[in-house]
């Protein structure tokens, strides 16, 4: 078989993708960069008005898109989403698992139901996706899942115990998941990005003094974008990344590799 040229290898035309968590942030950047590397992608999120708003913007530019609205945390909602995206396209070849949700709060004041929110929205939801979409996956032998993990799975902070034990799990999902589909053609990837710019950070950006002290920490000296964490997925989720499996790989401008 001759060698595909690069321009082909990073190219996702034919693949349809889905998204969670594509109404904003980092969900929809990478949606927006799948879609301009020519997969059908699919959003998803909660909100319906919003998402058709995203689609509007990806009709406007001629890229084919759909919605699916549903709650990543409802087994059956992911089940049924799922199957929508193969009733209408037919396929599913990329899985960008993305929704989550942060909270933070000092240990005694950190509930168990404010656990369990965070493990269903970070963790479980990963699980249930990652198991139906790895079904047709394995049926075509073709497949890339990717999860937005985060840096704080390997870096500690005060009052994120289950954001950071979440995204800890989702990078240990990747690497038993990518062990598990890897003969069947489907890798499952980890990104964990820095501090991006998007509702979730706003809280810490509203502050300009706390806002300059991470983008100083930074050795980009600036707080990330969504397009800088896209471009990985759009590399994961096409033939250039078929070789990489199982990984976490970080996306932060540097500054896990600084001491302070
Ligand atoms: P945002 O808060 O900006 O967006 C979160 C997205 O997730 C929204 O589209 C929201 O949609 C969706 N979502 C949340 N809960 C659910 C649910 N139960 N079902 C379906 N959709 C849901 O966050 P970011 O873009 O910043 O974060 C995206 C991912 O990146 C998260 O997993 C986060 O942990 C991770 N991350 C973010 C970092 C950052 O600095 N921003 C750093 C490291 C990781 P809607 O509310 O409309 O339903």
């Amino acid at each position: 078989m001759p060698a595909l040229s690069a321009a082909t290898r990073f190219s996702l035309d034919g693949r349809v993708a889905l998204v969670t968590g594509a109404s904003r942030g980092i969900g929809w950047g990478i949606a927006e960069a799948l879609a301009e590397a020519g997969a059908t992608v699919v959003l998803n999120g909660r909100d319906a008005a919003t998402l058709d708003e995203r689609k509007a913007a990806l009709d406007g530019r001629g890229f084919p898109c759909d919605t699916a609205v549903f709650d990543v945390t409802d087994e059956g909602q992911v089940r049924a989403g799922i199957g929508g995206v193969l009733s209408r396209r037919g396929r599913l070849d990329i899985l960008i698992a993305n929704a989550g949700i942060h909270h933070g709060a000092p240990l005694a004041q950190t509930t168990s139901s404010d656990w369990r929110r965070v493990m269903a929205a970070n963790l479980d939801a990963c699980f249930t996706l990652a198991r139906e979409a790895s079904l047709p996956m394995v049926a075509q032998r073709h497949g890339r899942i990717v999860f937005t993990g985060s840096l704080m799975a390997i870096m500690g902070r005060a009052t994120i115990h289950a954001y950071a034990a979440s995204k800890a799990g989702v990078a240990s999902l990747a690497r038993t998941l990518g062990a598990e589909l890897g003969e069947h053609g489907v890798t499952c990837n980890a990104i964990a990005p820095g501090y991006i710019e998007t509702d979730m950070t706003s809280r810490f950006r509203e502050d300009a003094a706390t806002f300059e002290r991470i983008a100083r920490r930074v050795p980009a000296r600036r707080w990330g974008t969504p397009r800088d964490v896209a471009g990985l997925a759009v590399f994961l989720a096409g033939d250039a990344g078929a070789y990489i499996n199982g990984q976490q790989i970080v996306v932060d401008g540097g500054l896990s590799i600084t001491p302070f």
